[in-house]
């Protein structure tokens, strides 16, 4: 009955702005003939790649939108359109790394990130320790903050039949102690 109004005030404050915040993300781009394939930043042998503006990587697009979206910054067609002359062909690391500046300009440090492609072919498996490498050094984490898992499509959809390349991603930020 008698609680100190401070503490209401505080706990108040502290569900308005919390602490930690989750963000998801997914992308899609179909593949076609004599484009490269891009994942994670790395560069897989195949017959076939991401139609797109930038590079098509949809897993480092399913990661600036996880990102973004933790921190309730919009998505990526508001920051990198694909309209702009400027990302025609970019490297989506590049992105990624934009992203981080913007979580750091608003006071957030990433904790973690856990992802999933789906592929029908090739086998994303071998290569996923060289993604994580990539994505980690990029966005300034160590590897094991950033999980890659990848699955095919068992055949059916626009994954299964090989028509497409798909990413999920999941982002856990935390405000950070300068803030
Ligand atoms: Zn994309």
């Amino acid at each position: 009955m008698n609680r100190p109004q401070g503490i209401c005030m505080a706990h108040r404050d502290r569900l308005r702005d919390p602490a930690y915040r989750l963000g998801i993300g997914n992308d899609l781009h179909r593949l076609a003939p004599g484009r490269q394939l891009i994942l994670g930043g790395v560069r897989i042998p195949f017959e076939k790649g991401p139609v797109g503006h930038s590079d098509g990587d949809a897993l480092a697009h399913a990661i600036c939108d996880a990102l973004l979206g933790a921190a309730a910054l919009g998505d990526i067609g508001r920051h990198f359109p694909d309209t702009s002359p400027k990302w025609k062909n970019a490297s989506s690391l590049l992105f990624l790394r934009h992203v981080r500046r913007l979580l750091d300009q608003a006071g957030y440090a990433i904790l973690n990130i856990d992802s999933t492609i789906g592929l029908e072919r090739p086998k994303v498996a071998p290569h996923i320790p060289r993604m994580q490498k990539k994505l980690a050094a990029t966005l300034g984490l160590r590897p094991h903050q950033v999980s890659i898992k990848a699955k095919t499509g068992e055949g059916v959809d626009a994954v299964g039949r090989g028509e497409a390349v798909r990413a999920d991603a999941i982002a856990l930020i935390e405000r950070s102690a300068k803030s």
